[in-house]
């Protein structure tokens, strides 16, 4: 493909990106395809003489699209949102043109820069302290990372880091290995899994803490954790609280947990992959009070600030974690967030938020309004957990309909032992009919549940 092609070839790609949203509507939402579907569709080997676009073009409604999942679809309401908007995917288009890497300013200046920038604009937007913004003087900062699950490992090892040095202080004899075994570090029961994965892979014990009725750790059994783990010799080094539970959207009390952590000199991590984008918007931002005592705090934009995958970023208020990845390369990622920031404002990005949040009420109210059903977990942010009232099977069975159905997509957690449905507002263009829709088919299907359960029965 020369230039000429490349110009043609692109205009046709952005009309069909175009389309393809446009469209997404009348897609089933999610794909009517087994586990190996993709391989029958293919040759076994890659060609060995080029093939023409138009060929590769074809394919990718014959091969790619059947097996998508349509996570931008106003019907989508799994997991929690992926963002995407058109000035982040224009930019995303620019950084593959410039395709060049950014481990080191002198590889690549602008990567570095623009990106510092960015994330200072950013943690200006949220309100962070000063000691995470890095200003031209500045120790602190911000970085970004591919997903919360490298932020969350890249903090586990920083704490690691600085407990063993602390503990060496102290005690100059003691080697690594004989201390690494002490070390505990601490999460709610609720948060997500890459925690967990986390300290397996910085090889650390972790421990779970149990969470109160709003599904969220206070400081109160953190504390008699703590005061366990001292006098059985263990040595309490790192905390991961959440803001935004996979689950259920609950809060742990970061302004309980951090003074115990600054007063035990532990590191405080805070994930709050979701719902961190929220915390731009006044109204939401008292829930990211106690932030000044982290050490490090993460959220994705790539989540819910209409930057498409992959934009996670995570501030620290030292020099610390500014080198820290995994990877040697670097995206430049930052492009994106300059592209959204500019073309959205501030103003457009809380009325995103806002209006999710909305719709997300709007639902709650649907459910609230029929006594089949029942709330499970308070709607804060664009999250709603329900169920049917009774048994976990009712429910079960339901989303088993609404799943075979492909005409909206959700996903279930499990809440006190209760099997409950997660009705996540996700795609940008979700609408108030979208949301009016999806609970219609949900009632419908709720009365065919009930004709089968009683087939069942008798
Ligand atoms: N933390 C929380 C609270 C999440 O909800 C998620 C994903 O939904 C993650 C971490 C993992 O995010 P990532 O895919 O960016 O690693």
């Amino acid at each position: 493909m020369d230039a000429a092609e490349f110009r043609r070839r692109g205009k046709e790609m952005v009309d069909y990106m175009a389309n393809y949203l446009a469209n997404i509507e009348q897609r089933p939402v999610y794909p009517d395809v087994k586990p190996g579907y993709l391989r029958s569709l293919i040759p076994t080997e890659a060609p060995l003489e080029p093939e023409n676009y138009e060929d590769v073009i074809k394919d990718v409604e014959r091969v790619i699209m059947p097996g998508v999942t349509h996570w931008h679809s106003p019907y989508f309401y799994a997991y929690f949102p992926t963002a995407s908007s058109y000035p982040a995917m224009l930019a995303d288009m620019l950084c593959g043109a410039i395709g060049g890497m950014g481990f080191t300013w002198a590889s690549n200046p602008v990567i570095t820069e623009l990106e510092i920038v960015m994330l200072d604009w950013l943690g200006k937007m949220l309100k962070l302290p000063e000691h995470f913004i890095a200003g031209t003087h500045g120790q602190g900062g911000g970085v970004i990372q591919s997903t919360a699950s490298e932020a969350t490992l890249m903090s586990v090892l920083a704490a690691r880091c600085k407990a063993i040095q602390q503990v060496q202080a102290s005690n100059p004899g003691q080697s690594e290995a004989e201390i690494l075994p002490k070390l505990v570090a601490y999460t709610s029961e609720q948060a997500h899994s890459s925690v967990e994965r986390a300290s397996l892979i910085g090889g650390v014990l972790m421990k779970k803490v149990p969470t109160d009725d709003n599904y969220a750790v206070g400081g109160g059994m953190f504390k008699k954790m703590l005061e366990e783990d001292k006098a059985a010799g263990l040595i309490p080094f790192y905390l991961c609280a959440t803001l935004g539970t996979t689950p259920s959207c609950g809060f742990d009390h970061i302004t309980e947990l951090g003074p115990i952590c600054n007063k035990e000199n532990m590191w405080m991590h805070i994930d709050a992959a979701y719902a961190g984008s929220a915390f731009i918007c006044p109204e939401f931002r008292p829930l990211l009070n106690g932030v000044e005592f982290a050490d490090s705090f993460n959220f994705n934009p790539h989540k819910w600030l209409l930057t498409n995958f992959d934009c996670s970023t995570i501030y620290n208020h030292s020099s610390l974690l500014q080198n820290w990845q995994i990877p040697h390369g670097r995206r430049f990622r930052s492009l994106k967030l300059w592209f959204v920031f500019r073309m959205y404002g501030i103003q457009g990005l809380q009325a995103h938020i806002r209006k999710q949040v909305a719709l997300a009420k709007e639902f709650e109210s649907l459910v609230r309004a029929d006594k089949r059903f029942e709330i499970c977990a308070e709607v804060i942010m664009g999250l709603v957990c329900f169920r049917l009232k009774g048994s976990n099977q009712l429910t079960e069975l339901l989303l088993k309909r609404i799943t075979e159905s492909r005409e909206i997509h959700l996903v279930p957690c499990h809440l006190s032992g209760r099997f409950v449905l997660r009705f996540a507002i996700c795609a940008r263009t979700t609408d108030s009919r979208h949301i009016q829709q999806a609970w219609r088919h949900i009632t419908q299907l709720e009365r065919v549940k009930a004709e089968i359960l009683r087939l069942h029965l008798h």
